[in-house]
């Protein structure tokens, strides 16, 4: 028997990534404190793993945008950040919201990058509020935005259902 030097099994790491079918939201874990309050935790998965991945530059640039548009379009977002594998996001909230109405809120912000934002929209892009700069390109955040919402945001990850 082999004894991991990791006694925390992480659920992210139990999923069988051959199985799902991106892009998609998918709930991880409602997880609650010891005061009764809620949180959250989603995939947000964007791309197919092992198939795709969005480079960093643009990885980098959606997620300065996610940041606020996420935020203007669900309550309750305590953060947002890229999955090392640059296939997604982690979101974590507050509270029960469904992923129906997680893919929604998604789908609709990455129609704004997609559609609408200009460069002078991007926030975080200078040496004082972030902490790679010069690695950003909204060039790719939009073609990559594009190209996801061509395929459809399902709300169930080992199923297509697109929202
Ligand atoms: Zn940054």
């Amino acid at each position: 028997m082999i004894v991991s030097k990791i006694k925390t099994e992480v659920e992210s790491f139990t999923l069988d990534h051959t199985l799902v079918k991106a892009p998609y939201v998918r709930l991880i874990a409602r997880e609650k404190g010891q005061k009764g309050d809620v949180i959250s935790n989603f995939d947000l998965r964007l791309c197919q793993p092992n198939q795709t991945a969005i480079p960093t530059a643009g990885l980098h640039t959606i997620e300065h945008l996610l940041a606020g548009l996420l935020r203007d379009r669900m309550s309750g977002v305590i953060d947002c950040s890229p999955f090392g594998c640059r296939t997604g996001f982690h979101l974590i909230t507050w509270g029960e919201p469904s992923t129906t109405e997680v893919a929604q809120a998604l789908k609709s912000s990455l129609e704004a990058i997609a559609n609408e934002i200009e460069w002078s929209d991007v926030p975080g892009t200078d040496k004082y509020s972030c902490g790679n700069y010069r690695d950003h390109s909204l060039f790719s955040a939009k073609e990559w935005c594009q190209d996801i919402l061509a395929q459809g945001i399902s709300d169930d990850p080992f199923k297509r259902h697109v929202i």
